[in-house]
């Protein structure tokens, strides 16, 4: 089972009537009046059973406006005291009478995390535990702001895996998904859950609900759907997009080794009475809010430079890899990472939807040179640290046009063309009325 390197057919960019569309996409390409968001972005699905067969759900749209505009509308209604009061009862239900953990907080630190854990603790009078689920290539500010969190009066369990085999999980999951996320995804999902069924801590307390964003909303719930966390049956997952059963037997993994990307089954979430919810559900959730909250609230600190690939600085900061991860979403979806900023913030009345638009012309798709030597040696798999494992790859080692190549490999032809200035979405917000 060898990892070929990647080919690219640019035949199916041509200009004809039929342009091929992946991953399930929308044929049409269309942006949101208002937030500027795609109709091509996904929803957020089980990410263990994701392979590149997966034909996505992408977010809806109502005439012109997005399902999260919707969202963000129909919050206006909403009476916030009740909001507080359903989440004081929940509390209280939950609550340790002997000062013993009673609710577990997952996250890295970032302004997110923080904002719940401290509300929690210092307004509600819970007895959180944080746990989290390390990241690929920490920042320096990441592991500033990660310590940052537990100098506020925070236990922590920070789970680090086995670096190697997660270094050559995240290459199979950018080879076959370009994703590069995805096993941080898996164990930053399933970590906390498990770890909650072993502690005996049936509550926790997520920051946002993928909702915010314009999943499904029929009818929104303080729960998160149990769907995400678990799974009917463990011979039926994916990770890195490809069977368990082809990664024990094709690439020689144990189970120990894939463990930490292992969902429960429903069987053992009901068992653990797991209750999984989101603070973003009780409050009228603003995430620049929950930044200022923070900075006031601790020694947390920004990036020292602008994020790239977007203008902010405080948003998800504390792995290299996001970098990545947001330049592989554009050349998948069209959508980069100043994009998933801009329409939050236009939701927000942070920003304008022609301040959002120029924002997006500005940086949106930058090219991820930032960490990209250090990102691609962490990709490559060369044979003295992973003796047994590189020969799975025709070329273990990943450079720069090898990455490019790949990410050309994943592009879909009805959203790029190739021109001679290179590759030219073909329809952008700019041509919108
Ligand atoms: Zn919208």
């Amino acid at each position: 089972m060898i990892i070929k390197k990647p080919k690219i057919e640019l035949d199916s960019f041509n200009d004809t009537q039929n342009l091929d569309v992946k991953y399930g996409l929308n044929k049409e390409i269309k942006y949101c009046k208002k937030c500027l968001m795609s109709n091509q972005r996904p929803n957020m699905c089980p990410e263990h059973l994701h392979t590149i067969d997966t034909q996505k759900a992408t977010i809806k749209f109502n005439d012109d406006y997005c399902d999260a505009c919707k969202l963000t509308d129909n919050k206006k209604d909403v009476d916030w005291d009740k909001r507080d009061f359903e989440l004081r009862k929940l509390l209280e239900k939950y609550r340790s009478k002997d000062g013993s953990y009673d609710v577990l907080v997952p996250g890295s630190g970032g302004k997110d995390s923080f904002y719940v854990a401290h509300k929690l603790k210092y307004e509600y009078g819970m007895h959180p535990l944080t746990c989290t689920f390390a990241p690929n290539i920490p920042t320096e500010w990441g592991k500033h702001n990660f310590y940052n969190w537990i100098n506020a009066g925070f236990a922590n369990y920070l789970f680090n895996c086995d670096n190697l085999i997660h270094r050559f999980i995240t290459r199979l999951s950018i080879e076959t998904l370009l994703h590069p996320f995805q096993p941080w995804i898996l164990g930053q999902k399933n970590f906390p859950t498990k770890f909650a069924a072993k502690l005996k801590i049936p509550l926790i307390i997520y920051g946002e609900n993928p909702a915010e964003y314009g999943n499904p909303n029929e009818k929104y719930y303080d729960d998160m759907l149990m769907e995400w966390f678990a799974c009917d049956d463990l011979s039926k997952i994916s990770i890195a997009g490809i069977p368990i059963r082809k990664l024990r037997y094709d690439y020689s993994l144990k189970e120990n080794e894939l463990d930490p990307y292992i969902p429960l089954t429903f069987d053992q979430f009901k068992k653990a009475d797991l209750k999984c919810v989101a603070f973003s559900y009780f409050e009228n959730w603003h995430p620049q809010k929950n930044y200022y909250y923070t900075v006031k609230n601790s020694d947390f600190k920004p990036s020292p430079e602008r994020t790239l690939g977007t203008y902010s600085k405080y948003a998800s900061i504390d792995d290299k890899i996001d970098d990545l991860h947001f330049y592989t979403t554009k050349v998948k979806f069209g959508i980069g990472r100043t994009h998933y900023d801009v329409a939050q913030e236009i939701r927000s009345g942070d920003l304008t939807t022609q301040e959002g638009k120029s924002l997006i012309n500005k940086y949106d798709g930058e090219y991820p040179d930032r960490f990209l030597t250090e990102i691609l040696q962490y990709l490559s798999i060369n044979k003295d640290e992973f003796p047994q494992k590189y020969k799975f790859f025709e070329e273990p080692v990943i450079n720069q046009d090898y990455f490019d190549d790949l990410c050309d490999s994943f592009r879909s032809p009805h959203i790029w063309k190739k021109t001679n200035l290179g590759w030219v979405p073909r329809k952008s917000i700019n041509d919108e009325s």
